[in-house]
Order: C-alpha cells, then sequence, then structure tokens
C-alpha cells in the first residue's frame, strides 16, 4: 500500500468541475490583478475568522513581513517568537529590520513556552510573534495579557491554522494582525502560493493594501517604501470556491486524529508513541499530526521503504540555523526546541486519507518497534 504523507490528488477530482469554471471566467474575463475574486476571499476569509478586514497578499511569509511593518516594527526592535517553526517566521522579523528574540516551547505543545516570554521582555521589545503550529493555538490569553502589560504588538503565524480556536474565537483575530499562508498544503491551499494579514484595526488595514502595491495609495505615488505582493486572481479565484469546503475538511482531520489515537491503543503503541497533545481550549486542526518518537530517523526510513511517506517539521531549530549565527546563539540554549527536532515525526494526514491507510501506517509502526523490542 502507498500512504503519501499528504496528497491533494482526489480532494481536486471531487471538486473539478467548480474549480475549473471558477478559472475558466477568470481566464475569459481577463483581470488578473487584484479583481473580484480577491476582494471576495478577502471577505469571505475575513467573515470567516470574525475580522474586519483581510487582505491577500503573494504568500505567507509576506504576509508575516507586511504585517511587522504595518504594525510599525523595524530597525533596532526586538520581536519575541519561537525557535521550533518555519525559517519565514523569524525571516520576517529580520526582513523588517528587527531582532528575533527566541522563547523555549512547552515540549507538550510545541508551542512558545508562555511561562518564558516575560523574562524576554526589554526595553526593545515591541512585539510577540506566536505561532499556531501543527494546527493548534498558542496560549492566546496569556500571550494577550503579557503583551498589554507591556505594550506589545502581538502578530500571530496562522499559517499552519487557519479555522484552529482558542476559547472558541478564531487564531488570527486576537492580536493586531494575523498571517494566513495558502501553500497547497495548508489547511486552505490555493494551486501555487498565495497568503493573507486580517486585521481588525483599520490604520493597519490601510498600510497593508498600500504596502503590497510598494507603498502606494494612488497609483505611481508612493508614500511607503513597500513591495510588490499580491494574492493572484487566479488563485483567489480556486480559495473561493474551497473556503466552502474548509470546515468539512477541519472536521475530517479532527476525526482522522481521534482514529490515530485509537488505532494506537488498539496496537499497544501508547507507551511508545507520543500523540499530540490537545489543549482543552485549543480546537487543533492537525494540519499536521505530528508524534514524538523513539528511533525516530530509523522510523521514518522503515515507513518509506514500506510506502508510508512522512515528514520532519522541523530538524533543525531556527536559533541553530547558520543564517542566524550572528545573534550567537548556541546548542543548549533551548534544550526542548532541540529535543522536538530530534525526536517527532509527522504522519500522512489530509482530509481524504482513508481508514486502511491510517490502519497500515500503524501497522507498520508497530512492526517496526517490534524488530525494535520495544513491543
Ligand atoms: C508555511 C508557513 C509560513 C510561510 O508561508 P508561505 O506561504 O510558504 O510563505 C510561515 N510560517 C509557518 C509556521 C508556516 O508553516
Amino acid at each position: 500500500m502507498q500512504v503519501p504523507q499528504f496528497s491533494l490528488s482526489s480532494q481536486n477530482t471531487k471538486i473539478k468541475e467548480e474549480l475549473d469554471g471558477a478559472i475558466e471566467k477568470v481566464v475569459q474575463k481577463g483581470s488578473f490583478i487584484l479583481g473580484e475574486n480577491v476582494r471576495k476571499i478577502e471577505e469571505d476569509a475575513a467573515n470567516y475568522l470574525g475580522v474586519k478586514y483581510g487582505i491577500g497578499v503573494a504568500n505567507g511569509s509576506d504576509a508575516l513581513y507586511l504585517a511587522l511593518l504595518a504594525c510599525g516594527i523595524g530597525q533596532g526592535d526586538e520581536v519575541i517568537t519561537t525557535p521550533f517553526t518555519f525559517f519565514a517566521t523569524a525571516g520576517s522579523i529580520i526582513r523588517a529590520g528587527a531582532v528575533p528574540v527566541f522563547v523555549d516551547i512547552d515540549p507538550g505543545t510545541y508551542n512558545i513556552d508562555v511561562s518564558q516570554i516575560v523574562n524576554k521582555v526589554t526595553d526593545k521589545t515591541k512585539a510577540i510573534m506566536p505561532v499556531h503550529l501543527y494546527g493548534q493555538a498558542a496560549e492566546m490569553d496569556p500571550i494577550m495579557q503579557i503583551a498589554d502589560k507591556h505594550n506589545l504588538k502581538v502578530i500571530e503565524d496562522t499559517a499552519q491554522a487557519m479555522g484552529s480556536t482558542y476559547d472558541g474565537k478564531q487564531t488570527c483575530s486576537f492580536g493586531d494582525a494575523g498571517c494566513l499562508s495558502f501553500f497547497p498544503t495548508k489547511n486552505l491551499g490555493c494551486f501555487g502560493d498565495g497568503g493573507m494579514v486580517v486585521t481588525n484595526d483599520s490604520q493597519v488595514a490601510e498600510k497593508l493594501r498600500m504596502l503590497r502595491v510598494h507603498g502606494a495609495q494612488k497609483k505611481y505615488y508612493h508614500e511607503m517604501l513597500g513591495i510588490n505582493s499580491r494574492l493572484d486572481e487566479l488563485q483567489a479565484a480556486v480559495l473561493v470556491v474551497k473556503m466552502k469546503y474548509l470546515e468539512g475538511w477541519l472536521a475530517a482531520r479532527n476525526s482522522l486524529a481521534a482514529n490515530y489515537l485509537g488505532l494506537f491503543k488498539q496496537h499497544g503503541l501508547e507507551q511508545v508513541v507520543k500523540p499530540p497533545l490537545a489543549i482543552n481550549k485549543a480546537y487543533h486542526t492537525y494540519n499536521q499530526y505530528t508524534v514524538r518518537v523513539p528511533y525516530r530517523d530509523e522510523l521514518q526510513t522503515y515507513l518509506k521503504d514500506r510506502g508510508v511517506g512522512t515528514a520532519v517539521y522541523y530538524p533543525l531549530p531556527l536559533h541553530l540555523q547558520p543564517i542566524f549565527s550572528s545573534l550567537n546563539y548556541k546548542a543548549g540554549d533551548f534544550p526542548e526546541a532541540e529535543k522536538a527536532c530530534e525526536e517527532v515525526v509527522s504522519l500522512p494526514i489530509f482530509p481524504e486519507l482513508g481508514h486502511e491507510q491510517q490502519k497500515y501506517v500503524v501497522n507498520t509502526i508497530e512492526c517496526f518497534y517490534k524488530e525494535k523490542g520495544l513491543l
């Protein structure tokens, strides 16, 4: 049996006609930049997320960068974030001229350890950038309390967590700005790159609309140093179609997660494979189903040889990335993030994953640990 870590083929087949129709309409109309579909998905996403404004941009990385600029973060400012995330989180902070200040993660949720944030606040700190990793909300109550107390902006990296809630409220609606990615593997993905910033602040929204077109409000009259970063009309047309299915896909991800848990128990794997910890306040949308395991690399090879795709998010924490060496962090600075990098593996998960496929994955994991003598 073949079980890819991620696949869109059956989803695309199911809604192919709708997608084809939407794309064809854009081609016929011939309006490819900032047209009606971009406006529609900006509205649909903002409504769904319970925020006032959505501003479509070229990708999730630009969403983070432009959100920082729109919130006034720049040269010399410090932004507190996690070292256990995709590169773009910290990359965007550096692009904005600011300095990422890392805080270790909670080993259970893999999200920023809120109890360690205050220790890192200095008079240069201007913002916190929490990441809702794998589809689970960071602890937004304490994060917002710290931000209020120290007068910090909060820019949420919601790239992996569209539709995830905390205390019944959508992630990306807590802070000054929330950043989404529509990369194909995300909860809502387009047919290429795409992203969005959402906000309740009309001034931030206004700045973002300028920043994505080289800082101009009136064409060819530039007031800010922006970039070219727009959500394509074709991508927006795809997203408008897919948006209707998002809730169903998130529910499917949730039942797949429950199935994995049941299967681990059935196969006596609870002592060996540590499933994701879902905190009470959060609706986890399982953009990734990430477990912590012994002999991680060997397991990965074993599964690959038997047709099961897995992925490691992430093998090297950001504070140890060569490009960030000038920040002067060293191995041992964030032990939980470093440990997670060695122990986590993300199993196949996507809304159309079949039950037989899941059984095969868990069965194969059981075989591996039997061979290892752990079962
Ligand atoms: C995917 C991702 C991004 C960047 O999104 P792109 O659309 O690929 O630029 C940023 N942060 C996190 C946590 C991500 O997973």
